[in-house]
């Protein structure tokens, strides 16, 4: 089950449990303690009055009274003193703690405020890699879903630190999509016409001895014009690879490399024809990934997976599309194709696809620093 980041007030948030980021003598405090205590009622603080406090990296389970989650589990997260007194030990300790807890309570929803990266002072960004990396090797074992509520956006500032380069690159791209001239225009027009011009010659010097075999089944009408799918083949030699390899069953004889076959042919209008549900099995399949493997990487939901897995024609979103795209390590192209199988593209005019496509290109695929930087520029998350 995913791992969601939101911006909210955990107050606010509909889920089975909230965990507050409470001191040891669980009376209540500033920050998000205080919050919660105000938004819950006084029940609240009655009851933690029976608990007798909680140690640093331990956690306690109160009812929610007048808040809308049901639980609130307390928990105390280290105070910050330079990173050599264990607080990392602790601090993972108060998610784990928490975790066991709402799994011991059947909580199917908890969320989590940034513990310690208040006036714990805890260096914000590393808190929020520690709840990721602790709440998903829970989430490898786990049917939860597990909210990250961040409150203030001042753990985000984009501009600076690790945001920086991606400020540059999403800079750089986007200007050049808006500063696309009509000559720059009428040059891809030409090269798209070029790469059509190249797969009718391809096709005209097919030796008339080797007739295309004609498709088995009836082929349902694609959104993508023939040229449309032709431009994508050209630019994607991988495809190609892809389809040799498959007509092959693996590497093709070397003195037969170079040379145009009906069984290529053949293959390449399969993988054309291929749905997005098609695709990305194909693609687990071949990355040797189970299922579950793929969807957790992808941060996508076991029952939205099973909805896709089984409707051949199934529409993901563009998030989804990604978040498989992510999990599967494709490069550009390859992300490029699988986005087109559902009848979306990579556009310079989006910000969220120019910072995914930073990750791609740096072969980085961990889907939480990614989310991480689309949290931060305000964009949708992948996957969920
Ligand atoms: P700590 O003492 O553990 O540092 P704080 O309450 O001072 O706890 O801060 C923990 C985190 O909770 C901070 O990142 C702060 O911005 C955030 N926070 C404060 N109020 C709320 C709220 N209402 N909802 C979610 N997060 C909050």
């Amino acid at each position: 089950m995913p791992l969601i980041i939101v911006r909210n007030d955990i107050t606010k948030m509909n889920v089975d449990a909230i965990v507050n980021a409470a001191n040891s003598s669980l009376l209540g405090g500033g920050g998000v303690d205080g919050a919660i205590h105000r938004a819950a009622g006084p029940g609240l603080l009655e009851e933690c009055r029976t608990l007798g406090g909680c140690r640093t990296g331990e956690a306690k389970l109160t009812r929610g009274y007048d808040l809308p989650a049901k639980y609130v589990i307390h928990t105390v997260g280290p105070i910050w003193r330079g990173g050599g007194f264990g607080e990392e030990e602790k601090l993972i300790s108060c998610y784990k703690n928490s975790l066991a807890i709402a799994k011991e309570k059947g909580c199917e929803t908890v969320a989590f405020p940034l513990i310690s990266a208040g006036v714990y002072g805890y260096p914000k960004a590393e808190a929020l890699r520690i709840a990721e990396e602790t709440a998903a090797k829970f989430l490898e074992e786990n049917d939860i879903t597990v909210y990250l509520v961040i409150f203030d956006k001042a753990s985000f500032d984009i501009g600076l630190g690790r945001f920086s380069e991606i400020c540059e690159y999403i800079d750089d791209r986007y200007a050049d999509e808006r500063a696309e001239s009509s000559i720059s225009q009428r040059r891809r027009y030409e090269a798209d016409y070029a790469a059509q011009a190249q797969c009718d010659a391809v096709n005209a010097a097919r030796p008339a001895a080797m007739p295309v075999p004609k498709p088995e089944k009836k082929r349902k009408k694609s959104i993508f014009s023939r040229k449309e799918k032709a431009e994508q083949l050209m630019a994607e030699p991988i495809l190609m690879e892809e389809a040799r390899d498959e007509a092959f069953g693996g590497a093709m004889p070397e003195s037969m490399a170079g040379a145009e076959f009906p069984d290529i042919r053949k293959t390449l209008d399969d993988l054309l024809d291929e749905s997005f549900t098609e695709m990305l099995l194909r693609k687990i399949d071949e990355k040797g990934m189970t299922d579950a493997e793929c969807y957790k990487k992808a941060n996508i939901d076991r029952k939205l997976f099973s909805k896709i897995r089984s409707d051949r024609l199934y529409k993901p979103s563009k998030p989804t599309v990604l978040a498989f795209a992510i999990a599967l390590e494709l490069s550009l192209a390859e992300t490029r194709n699988m986005l087109m199988k559902a009848g979306f593209a990579l556009s310079h005019a989006s910000k969220a696809d120019i910072i995914v496509e930073y990750f791609i290109e740096r072969r980085n695929y961990n889907i939480f620093e990614i989310n991480e930087a689309l949290f931060a520029f305000d964009q949708a998350l992948l996957g969920a």
